[in-house]
């Protein structure tokens, strides 16, 4: 992301006045992709990768949500030594042992999910955030089982839980094994309910399929950010087998808040605060 400019710009997040020269701006400005309007990308990042015009939410990962939420950035991971055993020996477009090859490399991340525990406002969680660019967020043993491993340390730690999804379902490369994956999780959180600890799901852009049909739906409160597409099949698919038109905004957050599937829909910049709140109520 180099830039060179003649005139330094501001870097307080205001864009370059007039008749200021600048040579290349190359890095300092970006389109949103909801509303089209070009965008300072400074101000992009001081609004947690949201856009200051629309108010659009642009996907973010996973490690950056860890960052966003927890205090100073600051947190510690689990289970990084975890790998799919490829049980199936499952090959589709290209053998999955060389998939997952392929998407440690390219994400720097072992699986789809990092566990992490620290701070939120200074009460200490456990938070969990799924990475959609590894195989598309989806849930296959190591996921389910870095999760479960999450949960324990809740209810050993006595701490609150925070999953946040991004994901398309089950890890098909998988199969059966990936769908035990929705058992295994659920059973763990009537485990922390039992403990009487609490649990916020907090559903991202997109959340679908088996994760939906498991632990993102089974918070003790269930939330999403703006206009997130959050369902269990495609549209396309529900269109086909119930032959009727959709409504507009069907399987977004607002449509499902309004139908009693959420419990909140929350602004990003707000997210941080709104948990720490709702836990204090939850644990009070
Ligand atoms: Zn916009």
């Amino acid at each position: 992301m180099a830039w060179f400019t003649r005139q330094k710009p501001s870097l307080e997040g205001e864009p370059p006045k007039d008749g200021e020269k600048s040579v290349r701006t190359e890095g300092l400005w970006q389109k949103c992709e909801k509303c089209g309007q070009i965008i300072w990308r400074k101000t992009v990042e001081e609004n947690l990768q949201t856009c200051p015009k629309c108010g659009h939410h642009f996907r973010i990962s996973a490690a950056e949500r860890l960052q966003q939420l927890f205090d100073e950035g600051t947190y510690i991971t689990y289970d990084a030594n975890l790998r799919s055993s490829d049980p199936l020996h499952f090959v589709d477009s290209k053998p999955y042992s060389q998939r997952l090859t392929d998407m440690r490399n390219a994400t720097q991340l072992p699986d789809a999910v990092i566990c992490a525990s620290g701070l939120l406002n200074g009460r200490p969680v456990q938070i969990c955030a799924l990475e959609l660019k590894f195989i598309g967020g989806s849930m296959g043993a190591v996921v389910g089982e870095k999760i479960t491993r999450a949960i324990e340390r809740c209810i050993t730690e006595k701490s609150p839980l925070v999953v946040v999804s991004a994901s398309g379902g089950a890890r098909m490369q998988e199969g059966a094994i990936s769908l035990m994956q929705l058992a295994k999780v659920s059973a763990a959180l009537v485990r922390l309910q039992e403990a009487a600890l609490p649990y916020i799901s907090l559903l991202t852009d997109p959340t679908t399929g088996g994760v939906t049909a498991s632990f993102a739906m089974l918070g003790d409160l269930n939330i999403a950010e703006p206009d997130a597409l959050i369902g269990f099949a495609g549209p396309r698919v529900i269109e086909q087998t119930i032959r009727q038109k959709l409504p507009e905004g069907f399987q977004r957050s607002e449509f499902l808040l309004e139908h009693g599937f959420l419990d909140a829909v929350v602004k990003r910049t707000e997210l941080k605060n709104y948990i720490s709140n709702a836990l204090n109520f939850l644990l009070s």
